[in-house]
This record gives C-alpha cells, sequence and structure tokens, in this order.
C-alpha cells in the first residue's frame, strides 16, 4: 500500500474484505495446520501456525506500514519480544542501554547478558559523552527508550543512532510510550523498532502483545522470524485480531490521550501539591525541545508527578482518585495511576513519592477535577 495518513494506514493497512463471503471484519483463523495440494505445496502460504498464520500475517504487515519498516514478528508479549532481540548478543559483545528505563527491560538486559558471558553497559542518553564513552570499543546493540518508563526522559534518535552506528551496533528504539502516531524511530537511523502492543496499540487492557519492527535489513527480518518460530512465542490468532481490530483506532485514540495528558501535566504543574511533574510536552521539561523536534502530534499520554509529602503522601492521593484507576501497567482507554516505586520494588531508582499516570480517552476536565479533588 502506498503511503498514506495515519488514520487511513490505521484502518486499512493489510486489511481488506474477505474474498469468500465479503466479510467486511477480519475473520479470525484458529486452525493449527492448513491444506496440502496434491502435490505436496503449501499454494496458500500457511502449512502450520507456530511458523504463521493469516491474522498473524495481517497485524505484522500494518505495523510495519504504520512504523515504516518492511516487516514485523509479533509476540505473545513485549518481553519475548525484546527476547527475540536480545538473541542477536553474542558472548562477549556488550549491549548499551539506559540507567533509567522500564525495569522489566533492565532486568531482562542484566538476566540475558549475565547468562551470555556478554556486557551491559547502562547510562544515561541524555549524557552525550557517556554515550559515546559507553560504545567506546565496539557495541552490538544500543537499545532506546524514549520517552523513558516512568520518568519520561528524551533521547535524541539521531545523535543516539549516530552514535551507536559507529561503534558498529544494531540500534532498538522502544517505542512503546510514543508509539507510530507521535513518533517514526525509523527517519532518525533507527534499524529496529520493538514495542509493547499490550499497552497503545491494543489500547483497551486486554491483550499482552508485543513486536518488533525491521527499518530496512532483510537478512535481519528474517533471522528475527527464524527465532520466533523457533522459541515457540508467536501472538495467537485470536489475540492478533484484536490487536489489528484496536490499531484501526489507534491513531484517534493516542491523539485524544495526548491531548487529555497535556491537560492533565498542566494542572498538576500549577499545583501545590505537586513538587515535580514528568511531562515532555511542558515547556519547562529538560527534554522538551528535543521532543518537540523529533515527536509528532502529541508527547505522548503518559505523565508522573512528585506528590509533596513523601511516600505516604503519594499512596493516599492514589488511593482517592475516582476515575484513575490503580492499576499498573499503561495506553488503555481508561486512565490508570500507580505507585511506581512499590511495583518496581528492591533496587527501584524511581522516587518512592513518584505517582505515574496513564491518561485514557475520559474527558480531559473530569480527569483534572479527579485529580484535583484527590489532592486537596
Ligand atoms: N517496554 C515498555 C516501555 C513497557 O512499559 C513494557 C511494559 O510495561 C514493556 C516493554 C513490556 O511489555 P509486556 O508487558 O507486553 O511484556
Amino acid at each position: 500500500m502506498k503511503r498514506s495518513g495515519l488514520n487511513t494506514l490505521c484502518v486499512h493497512a493489510a486489511h481488506s474484505p474477505d474474498t469468500a463471503v465479503g466479510s467486511i471484519a477480519e475473520p479470525i483463523y484458529l486452525s493449527t495446520t492448513f491444506e496440502r495440494d496434491a502435490d505436496g505445496a503449501y499454494p496458500r502460504g500457511y502449512r502450520y501456525s507456530r511458523e504463521g498464520t493469516p491474522n498473524r500475517a495481517a497485524v505484522e504487515s500494518c505495523l510495519a506500514a504504520l512504523e515504516g519498516g518492511i516487516g514485523a514478528v509479533a509476540f505473545a508479549s513485549g518481553l519475548a519480544a525484546n527476547m527475540a532481540v536480545l538473541d542477536l548478543l553474542g558472548t562477549g559483545e556488550r549491549l548499551v542501554a539506559q540507567r533509567e528505563a522500564y525495569y522489566g527491560s533492565l532486568k531482562q538486559f542484566s538476566d540475558v547478558t549475565r547468562q551470555r558471558g556478554a556486557e551491559l553497559s547502562l547510562v544515561d542518553f541524555r549524557d552525550t559523552a557517556a554515550v559515546k564513552a559507553a560504545v567506546a570499543g565496539g557495541a552490538r546493540l544500543l537499545w532506546i527508550e524514549t520517552p523513558t518508563n516512568p520518568l519520561l526522559n528524551i533521547t535524541d534518535l539521531q545523535l543516539a543512532s549516530a552514535i551507536g552506528h559507529g561503534a558498529g551496533a544494531l540500534v532498538v528504539c522502544d517505542n512503546t510510550f510514543a508509539t507510530p502516531v507521535c513518533q517514526r524511530p525509523f527517519r532518525f537511523g533507527v534499524d529496529l523498532v520493538v514495542h509493547s502492543g499490550t499497552k497503545y496499540l491494543g489500547g483497551h487492557s486486554d491483550v499482552l502483545s508485543g513486536a518488533v519492527v525491521v527499518h530496512e535489513d532483510a537478512a535481519l527480518l528474517e533471522r528475527l522470524r527464524g527465532w520466533q518460530r523457533m522459541a515457540g512465542a508467536p501472538l495467537a490468532p485470536f489475540d492478533c485480531w484484536l490487536l489489528r481490530r484496536s490499531i484501526a483506532t489507534l491513531g484517534l485514540r493516542v491523539r485524544a490521550q495526548c491531548q487529555g495528558a497535556l491537560k492533565v501535566a498542566e494542572f498538576l504543574a500549577g499545583h501545590p501539591a505537586a513538587e515535580r511533574v514528568f511531562y515532555p510536552g511542558l515547556p519547562a521539561h529538560p527534554g522538551h525541545a528535543l521532543a518537540a523536534a523529533q515527536m509528532h502530534g502529541g508527547f505522548g499520554a503518559m505523565l508522573s508527578a512528585c506528590i509533596a509529602g513523601g511516600a505516604e503522601a503519594a499512596l493516599r492521593t492514589a488511593s482517592r482518585t475516582r476515575l484513575f484507576t490503580r492499576a499498573t501497567s499503561l495506553g488503555g482507554v481508561e486512565s490508570l495511576i500507580e505507585h511506581r516505586a512499590s511495583i518496581e520494588g528492591p533496587g527501584s531508582r524511581t522516587p518512592q513519592n513518584l505517582l505515574r499516570l496513564s491518561v485514557g480517552i475520559e474527558e480531559p476536565e473530569d480527569l483534572v477535577e479527579d485529580l484535583a479533588q484527590a489532592l486537596a
């Protein structure tokens, strides 16, 4: 499909009426096995569902179109997608990643590098000299998350990609928070995009999923597909169907969520009970100018705030909200609030008084009113 506007792609990429009966909604093909011809061939392209299914092909093609890559590989979770990429790391090779990022990815990085005898360098990607020092001597993978979970730090994608490539690394970007609605990492030189599809792509808190999207290296795409077949961790047909169905409204949802998040962030920034607000859409955010340059259509719908009075005050605030539900995860149509340090557990670097907010599609005025009464 030729390059089209975002919402057009969300609706039409790899989606057309079913040729057999003309159904507008995509059928769900649950079959694990597919018929061979008399000569033993598989002329319809499908053989066994671990290797590929029509629903998986549809969601993978759609994600590739949205990110502007040559192909995607869908997995049963975001962390399974990460594992496929981490399998590229050989003994003695180095992974360079951010010190402050999603804690589940950081745990994977440290476990996988230890088990493989690989090296892990964790640095602050806002410090260019530190990134250059970390890749000196070469690196296999440079792993960016921007904005980061939960501190909303912004990394310069173009600069980090150039530094990574200069060291011979493949550059990976976790685009879960921004989604292709707000950020297209391939435009800045990134080689691989990873997603937790569980968040905005799924959008309704009902489908655990993940994906790796490849920019332009066909051999790399084949290797990742091989890993997907071998590890046996592909996304199941119904989950693929749910994900593809949800992506039809991705642009509408995320743009509305970004607008709501900006209003909530502005309200919190002016509230005496919020000591600090982390949202790249606020001019006072240290990464605002960079985010404005490399993001588009909004600054994402995740924000965090440190509440005056410490962990107790933060927990008390979260206990009083009525529209924001206390739960982990993010990206759904419903707003969530979370005391982040306690879910990350021992070793968390997140401030004890930090609340992370995932802004849904409710009316922003209602969300602001809810926070106002919770902070009162
Ligand atoms: N990447 C980011 C930025 C996340 O926030 C998460 C989960 O919260 C993941 C990856 C992992 O995704 P999943 O929970 O689908 O395995």
